[in-house]
C-alpha cells in the first residue's frame, strides 16, 4: 500500500519538483504515471524508494513510515519492492540465471530455494532455456524480462517499472506490459512511469497524471485487461501502519 499525504520536494536549488501531492494506491493497482519531462515523475519513484526524502507532508509504502524510517530499515523498505529500468541494468559478467539470483543470494537464501525460484520467474517471464547465455547474448525485449525477473525474485509486493519499454521495439513493449498486467491480477502492486500514449490507452487501468509537480488527473482507464475498477478503501487505516514501523 502507498499512501502520501500532503507530501512535496523541494530539491536544494529550489525547484519544487512535487507539490501537495495526496495519494493512496492499494494493493494490487495497476498504476501508469504519465505528464511532460520534468513534471515530477522520476522524483515521485524516487520517493518511493526512499531515493529522495520528502520535504513536507507523510509518506508510508509497504507499512514502512518514510518521514521516519531509520538508516538500517531501509534495505529492508527495498525487499519489498522490485524494481525495473529503461536500462535493464544487468550484470554484464554473469548469466541470465545469476542476475535473477542475484539478489536472494544477497539475502542469504539457500541455493535449493533459490534455484526452485529462478525456474518459477524464468517461466514467468517466458525465457526457458536462456538461463545459461549472458545478457549481450539477448534481445533488448529479452533483457528487459530479465530485470523484470530479477525484480519478482523476492516476490515484492510492489513493482516499480521506469519507462520499462523505453529501450525496446514495440511489439517487445507490448509483451513487457502484459507480464506487468499478469503480475498486478496476481495481487502485487505496479506502479509503471511511461510516455507511451498507445499503450496507456491499450491496457488501461488507472492513469495518474503529474504536470508541473500536480496530479492534474486520476482516472481509471477500463480496457480488456482492466475491467474492474479497483476496490479504493478510503478508511484512515494509517495509524496501524505507523505503529508497525520505525
Ligand atoms: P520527470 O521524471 O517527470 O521528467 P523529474 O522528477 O525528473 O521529472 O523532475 C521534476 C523537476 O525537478 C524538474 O524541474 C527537474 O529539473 C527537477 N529536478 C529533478 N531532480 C533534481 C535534483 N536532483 N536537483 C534539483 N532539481 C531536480
Amino acid at each position: 500500500m502507498i499512501h502520501l499525504e500532503n507530501v512535496s520536494k523541494v530539491y536544494s536549488n529550489g525547484t519544487e519538483a512535487l507539490k501537495n501531492i495526496d495519494l493512496d494506491i492499494q494493493n494490487g493497482e495497476f498504476v501508469f504515471i504519465v505528464g511532460p519531462s520534468g513534471a515530477g515523475k522520476s522524483t515521485f519513484l524516487k520517493l518511493l524508494m526512499h531515493e529522495e526524502k520528502a520535504t513536507f507532508g507523510k509518506i508510508i509504502v509497504n507499512g514502512y513510515n518514510l518521514m521516519k524510517i531509520k538508516k538500517r530499515r531501509v534495505p529492508y523498505l527495498r525487499r519489498t519492492m522490485g524494481i525495473v529500468f529503461q536500462d535493464f541494468r544487468l550484470i554484464e559478467k554473469m548469466s541470465v540465471y545469476d542476475n535473477i539470483a542475484f539478489a536472494m543470494r544477497v539475502i542469504g537464501k539457500p541455493e535449493k530455494v533459490i534455484k526452485k525460484r529462478v525456474k518459477q520467474v524464468i517461466r514467468l517471464v517466458g525465457l526457458e532455456g536462456k538461463d545459461k547465455r549472458r545478457p549481450n547474448e539477448l534481445s533488448g525485449g529479452e533483457q528487459q524480462r530479465v530485470s523484470l525477473a530479477r525484480a519478482l525474485i523476492n516476490k515484492p509486493e510492489l513493482i516499480i517499472a521506469d519507462e520499462p519499454t523505453g529501450n525496446i521495439d514495440p511489439e517487445r513493449s507490448y509483451d513487457i506490459m502484459k507480464m506487468l498486467s499478469v503480475i498486478s491480477e496476481r495481487g502485487t502492486t505496479v506502479v509503471v512511469v511511461t510516455h507511451e500514449h498507445d499503450l496507456v490507452n491499450e491496457f488501461g487501468g488507472r492513469v495518474l497524471w503529474i504536470e508541473d509537480g500536480e496530479i492534474v488527473s486520476d482516472k481509471f482507464i477500463p480496457t480488456k485487461y482492466h475491467s474492474k475498477e479497483p476496490y479504493i478503501d478510503n478508511t484512515d487505516n494509517t495509524d496501524k501502519t505507523n505503529t508497525e514501523v520505525d
